[in-house]
């Protein structure tokens, strides 16, 4: 298993490393369960060591990275810290709507400082009646003078109450299903957003959800973010490298959890013999290490791919898809291995499990990449008599 990932000579890995034990994010991880909040400080911290934004371009003032190096720094900082300092990292990602068709004005106020920590840009897309079908979406800017009046009510986002703006999609006209969807920068201290906290998460409790409602929020028209009724188009590129992205944090923290469970059950005795020695504790725990490194070799090949400019929709959903499903299992095993401890909080696997646990959720449900990938098979290998076949 030294072989995941397979690139330990790459000085990006030190450096994760050494950020990890500097800034203390396997403590502040856990604490971040008992009492969460948005961690700013380690953000910020993040930001000074040039760890967010790591595959921005650098005219962005972030790294530039290729996107196989990026994942390892994600697997690593996970390794580490859990999926909440690797998911901080990708924040810049998650916005990369701004970065790429925002004004300068726009990019220069909000993108920029997100890369250096400073200040928190969110995303509203989902709504209490459109999560799956995104593209159902009813909030609705319309356009009056030079501003938009933004109404509507947004849901499950993440850093409901703490981020400082967000990439809110609306629609604009309503001719096709896709036709209208707008991006929109919202500050969210603009008159008429009124921000409510959820219920309270199984995990990940540090991202604080809820809802956000826009009553008649005057946006000025030049917040708009590239062209009018192309936000869907431009949110689907950004998901396809965040979905593939997100599997290398999955694998990282499973993959801290499988460590940790060989060591412990060579040292634990059962039955006068170490628990490693049993079939029964020993198989799983070979199969879970073999499917790890092959999840990790299928998110690296297609983070390749897409680093060359192919089209990876269909892969980077069923990476997504895979690497949550693999590391739930092994996380679970590694709950199961260490018995009573294993399902308490003393130790850090039912943490992981419950984070880890929104993945067949969040930036589209496994069904969703399952339907992803099928069109995507079908496109390229259409059924005959469909009349889908390529000319
Ligand atoms: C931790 C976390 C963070 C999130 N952060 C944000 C955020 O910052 N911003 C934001 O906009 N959203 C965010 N979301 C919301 C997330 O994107 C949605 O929850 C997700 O897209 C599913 O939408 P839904 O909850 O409305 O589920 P629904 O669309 O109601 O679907 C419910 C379930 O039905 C099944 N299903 C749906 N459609 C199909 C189908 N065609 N075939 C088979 N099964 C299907 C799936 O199992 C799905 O999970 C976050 C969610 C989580 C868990």
């Amino acid at each position: 298993m030294s072989e995941v990932p397979p690139v330990p000579d790459d000085p990006i890995v030190e450096e994760v490393r050494a950020a990890v034990d500097r800034l203390h994010l396997g403590e502040r991880y856990r604490a971040l369960d008992r009492q969460p909040e948005f961690p700013r400080t380690e953000f910020r911290a993040l930001g000074e060591a040039h760890l967010l934004g790591l595959h921005t371009p650098s005219r962005f003032g972030g790294r530039g990275l290729p996107l196989p190096r990026v994942a390892v720094a994600l697997f690593h900082l996970a390794y580490g810290g859990g999926t909440t300092f690797a998911k901080l990292a990708l924040q810049p990602e998650f916005s990369s709507v701004l970065a790429e068709h925002g004004s300068d004005e726009l990019v220069d106020r909000w993108f920029r400082p997100m890369v250096r920590g400073e200040l928190l840009v969110g995303n509203h897309l989902t709504e209490p009646g459109a999560g799956s079908d995104a593209a159902a979406i009813a909030t609705t800017a319309t356009v009056d003078g030079d501003a938009f009046l933004l109404e509507g009510t947004k849901s499950e986002a993440a850093f409901a109450l703490d981020a400082d703006a967000a990439i809110v999609f609306a629609r604009v006209a309503r001719e096709t299903p896709d036709a209208g969807i707008t991006a929109v920068l919202v500050p969210q201290g603009l008159p008429g957003v009124d921000r409510a906290l959820g219920a309270g998460d199984l995990g990940e409790r540090w991202q604080r959800r809820g809802s956000i409602t826009y009553h008649q929020v005057r946006v000025p028209r030049d917040h708009c973010l590239g062209a009018e009724g192309s936000g869907f188009d431009y949110v689907r590129s950004e998901l396809t490298r965040e979905r593939a992205l997100l599997a290398a944090i999955y694998l990282g923290v499973a993959r801290a959890s499988w460590d940790e469970t060989v060591r412990y059950v060579g040292e634990r005795r059962a039955f006068d013999r170490p628990l490693a020695t049993q079939e029964g504790v020993a198989f799983p725990l070979v199969e879970d290490g073999a499917h790890l490194s092959a999840t990790w070799l299928y998110v690296r090949d297609t983070l390749e791919r897409l680093e060359r400019g192919e089209s990876v929709d269909g892969a980077a959903a069923l990476a997504k898809w895979m690497a949550s499903e693999v590391a739930l299992r092994t996380l679970d095993h590694a709950i199961q291995f260490h018995g009573g401890r294993g399902y308490s909080r003393a130790l850090p696997h039912e943490q992981r499990w419950r984070d880890v646990r929104s993945g067949p959720i969040a930036h589209g449900p496994s069904e969703i990449m399952h339907l992803v990938a099928a069109r995507r098979l079908w496109r390229r290998n259409p059924p005959p008599g469909t009349g889908t076949e390529r000319p």
